[in-house]
């Protein structure tokens, strides 16, 4: 008897997680498609001023800022649909290509902020084969995180260096930063969800960075001593 009451109650369970599962899922593609729509728009205006940035020689601003949206959009619906199976969407990618948009992406910031953004490329033309959303997002939140290392800092002689290397069967991708470095208890614990030192941080970052390698069959690394800098050194296999 109290084992058909448990079996009743595993199935009514199971029942009621799918239902919530299924309610997360609906929420998560409406708010998809309300975030997507303000960008939809603000895209569509990118694409008009697009021939007067060509006319001043900076029509690299418009696509940046127009593949930077497509990239939004993307990034926000997959994260939103977690929940349903991916699909592969990995090409090859120039790894010198990828270093220089990424500091192009940075460079107001870092101008703002008074830091020193340089790179260094590497010879050859190396590729990667992954998801440039997915590479993109990853750099994204390592170079956003040597830049507000900063923050309270002594910003002026900051420095963010992102260099490329490769040899015939891997390629690395190094962020390194002059900032304040991380004490043992944040090197331990840095890429566990939801830790942060930040007032206003989520957390999540580095977290899913990790996620991400892995899933391109790599590995990122952290090397960091107190007031002296971090340094990121992402492994990835050649294309
Ligand atoms: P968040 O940026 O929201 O805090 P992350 O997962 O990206 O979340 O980072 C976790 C923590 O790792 C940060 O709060 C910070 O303490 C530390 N960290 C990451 N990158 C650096 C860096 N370049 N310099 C110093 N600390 C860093």
């Amino acid at each position: 008897m109290n084992n058909e009451m448990e079996k009743e109650e595993k199935r009514y369970i199971k029942k009621a997680e799918g239902k919530i599962q299924e309610s997360e899922v609906q929420l998560a593609a409406a708010l998809a498609h309300e975030i997507r729509n303000p960008l939809t728009t603000v895209k569509g205006f990118m694409e008009l001023l697009k021939p007067y940035l060509i006319e001043i020689g900076k029509e690299q601003y418009a696509q940046i800022a127009i593949d930077e949206i497509n990239r939004a959009n993307d990034l926000i619906y997959e994260f939103l649909n977690a929940s349903k199976p991916g699909i592969n969407k990995k090409t090859e990618i120039d790894l010198n290509t990828l270093i220089q948009e990424m500091k192009i992406s940075f460079e107001n910031q870092a101008n703002i902020k008074n830091i020193n953004l340089s790179v260094n490329l590497c010879p050859g033309e190396p590729a990667i084969y992954g998801d440039l959303n997915k590479i993109k997002q990853v750099l994204t939140n390592l170079i956003k995180n040597a830049l507000e290392a900063f923050e309270e800092a002594h910003a002026g002689e900051g420095m963010v260096c992102l260099t490329a290397k490769s040899n015939s069967r891997k390629t690395q991708i190094i962020i390194e930063d002059n900032g304040p470095g991380m004490t043992e208890e944040t090197i331990s614990r840095l890429f566990l969800p939801f830790y942060t030192t930040k007032e206003k941080g989520t957390g999540i970052g580095l977290s899913i960075c990790r996620k991400i390698i892995e899933e391109h069959k790599g590995s990122i690394k952290v090397h960091s001593r107190l007031s002296q800098g971090s340094v990121f050194t992402i492994e990835l296999p050649m294309a």
